[in-house]
């Protein structure tokens, strides 16, 4: 089985470690900061094995280097990323595949956040770690893509089977779906959703992960095919493109 424990940071991060029990294989991914591993790691009693880095924002990395020095952990990174994220040993290209223990995880290429995002699918846990590309309800800012390149990013991510778990890598749920609700003010799925979100966080629980379907059907950015959100958004027949381009450009200003 791989466990996974959420760890937040920050005002807003979601640190994950990830242990095989079967191996006792140990990564965490996306550490913004070490402390709070280094404590996790001690009470569950787990050695760390590897760093899983999506892209090189230091809210992402910033625990890298004292991990290797503390645990003796190595770092994996893409490798278009190497010279910009901290002491990475193993570099990974789109569709490489790494394992912790018996688990393998495929490396997706998805710039659009950063021109090297990338994030790990573990198709035997349903679990996809996916950083700042996808969030509930919304996505990463275009820092340095543009809208066709996450757009195809988010394709990579639809394809995956709807009950995939998204681990993505910011509590940023109800500000995006208050957003979402602007665009897509009928849907009774969004609607129910923000009731549950809303819920949890006035019980200051985390709305993380969801599950791909729940996005699918709620997520505006992966809804351009909807007609309703094309006519609230004046997109009504636009290219796929196009529609998407229009509802980031609308959550830049919201
Ligand atoms: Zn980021
Ligand atoms: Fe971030």
């Amino acid at each position: 089985m791989l466990k996974i424990i959420q760890i937040p940071v920050l005002t807003d991060n979601y640190i994950y470690l990830l242990h095989d029990t079967a191996s006792g294989s140990t990564a965490v991914v996306d550490p913004a900061l070490s402390q709070p591993v280094l404590d996790e790691l001690k009470h569950q009693g787990w050695r760390l094995d590897w760093v899983l880095n999506t892209h090189h924002h230091s809210d992402h990395v910033g625990g890298n280097q004292e991990l290797k020095a503390k645990t003796g952990c190595q770092v994996i990174a893409a490798n278009s990323d190497k010279d910009r994220i901290p002491g990475v040993d193993k570099g990974v290209d789109d569709g490489d595949v790494i394992k912790i223990g018996q688990y393998a995880a495929k490396v997706l290429a998805t710039p659009g956040h950063t021109s090297g995002h990338i994030v790990y699918y573990f198709a035997d846990a349903a679990a996809l770690f996916c950083g700042d590309t996808l969030f509930s309800m919304g996505c990463g800012r275009l820092f340095e893509g543009t809208a066709e390149q996450m757009w195809q990013s988010l394709q990579k991510i639809k394809a995956l089977p709807g009950y995939t778990r998204i681990y993505c890598a910011h509590e940023y749920t109800q500000a995006n779906g208050r957003f979402a609700l602007t665009v897509e003010p009928e849907n009774q799925a969004l609607q129910q959703r923000m009731i549950e979100v809303n819920q949890l966080r006035i019980e200051n629980r985390s709305t993380v992960p969801s599950i791909l379907q729940q996005e699918l059907d709620t997520n505006p950015f992966l809804r351009e095919d909807s007609l309703a959100l094309q006519r609230q958004i004046n997109c009504e027949g636009g290219t796929p493109v196009s529609v998407f381009t229009e509802v980031r450009r609308l959550k830049d200003h919201f």
